[in-house]
């Protein structure tokens, strides 16, 4: 039988919160009575990122009333990502398989007994990978499949289709805290951790209640964030412009000396258009060489806590 904890982060999520955790239980429950998972240390682990409204004291009662249920307070919102490093963080030293999923539920909960089969088979990560996205807009869907795309491009290879709805176990989770960035992008390292993973297929629902907490601007910083945090290419681009000016500066020498040859050069011109080139050139290339040693750097100091637990209430 496999102790299992479901990670939730919570973030003003105070409209979904009941009813989220009364289908997790049921869940749990017919897992316990499938006997697929140990119901005396199973738990439902809600992290609160920070909510300023009543979600905390929400998973406080439900705590006190549901079984599974327990909650982590961090001590103020540092979003999505790190907030499910909290949760993972404290489940695995509760459970032997850490499933996270969104407290909106818009992935399928019917399929976690599957992964649990899966995990109990030998399988370290399994994926939950959605099937169609006809559930979300056209431009939420395309936005995604862009990003998908260019982070590829960049060289950041991900699970086409997998957000944050997977299941890990203990020693995958503690492989993962060995990943110390603080730009966290999870989807981006998990599959750096390389032990043997499967996939399982759901349709991705709407979310049934409160609005989305990712509106297009947190979307697109945690763009940036994906791509810088894992390649310093945007900086090598400078390096190739600054190669491709000099280049020009080049192709300009044979023009300007055809333009002295045929005397149609203005006096002071030749010289003038050459240095810009160059100069333009030989700068970008310096900030490009710098800015790459900057950003190996970068890549390297970070170590600053990702998340502060400021409460915590688990089972006795
Ligand atoms: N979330 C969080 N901290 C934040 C923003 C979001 O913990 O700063 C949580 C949120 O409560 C939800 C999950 O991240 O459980 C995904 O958010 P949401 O469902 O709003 O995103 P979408 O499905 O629209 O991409
Ligand atoms: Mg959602």
């Amino acid at each position: 039988m496999t102790t299992l904890s479901i990670v939730v982060p919570c973030y003003n999520e105070e409209q979904v919160l009941n009813e989220t955790a009364r289908r997790l239980v049921a869940l749990m429950n017919q897992m316990a009575d499938a006997k697929q998972i140990d119901p005396q240390h199973s738990t439902i682990l809600f992290v609160n990122d920070g909510s300023s409204d009543q979600t905390w004291p929400l998973i406080a009662s439900l705590h006190k009333t549901l079984p599974y249920v327990c909650g982590v307070k961090l001590a103020g919102n540092v979003g999505h990502q790190n907030a499910l490093m909290a949760g993972l963080d404290t489940a695995r030293t509760l459970a032997d398989a850490i499933i996270s999923i969104d407290a909106d539920l818009q992935d399928d909960i019917n399929v976690i007994p599957e992964m649990v089969t899966l995990f109990a088979e030998g399988n370290d990560i399994v994926y939950g990978v959605r099937r169609e996205r006809t559930t979300d807009t056209w431009f939420k869907r395309n936005t995604a499949l862009g990003f998908y795309h260019l982070m590829r491009w960049w060289g950041v290879r991900s699970v086409y289709n997998h957000a944050d709805f997977r299941l890990m176990s203990r020693r995958a989770v503690e492989q993962l805290g060995q990943y110390r960035e603080r730009n966290l992008f999870l989807r981006g390292i998990v599959p750096l951790i390389g032990y043997k993973t499967a996939q399982v297929y759901y349709d991705r629902a709407e979310r049934f209640a409160g609005e989305s907490k990712y509106p297009l601007s947190k979307m697109i910083n945690f763009a940036i964030d994906g791509i810088t945090s894992f390649s310093v290419a945007p900086v090598r681009m400078i390096i190739y412009i600054g190669l491709a000016f000099i280049l020009i500066s080049v192709i300009m020498l044979g023009y300007v000396i055809v333009s002295l040859a045929n005397g149609t050069a203005v006096p002071g011109w030749s010289s003038l258009l050459l240095s810009l080139w160059f100069i333009g050139g030989s700068v970008l290339l310096s900030i490009g060489i710098v800015g790459e040693y900057i950003g190996k750097i970068y890549l390297e100091v970070k170590a600053r806590p990702r998340y502060n637990i400021e409460e915590i209430c688990l089972k006795e």
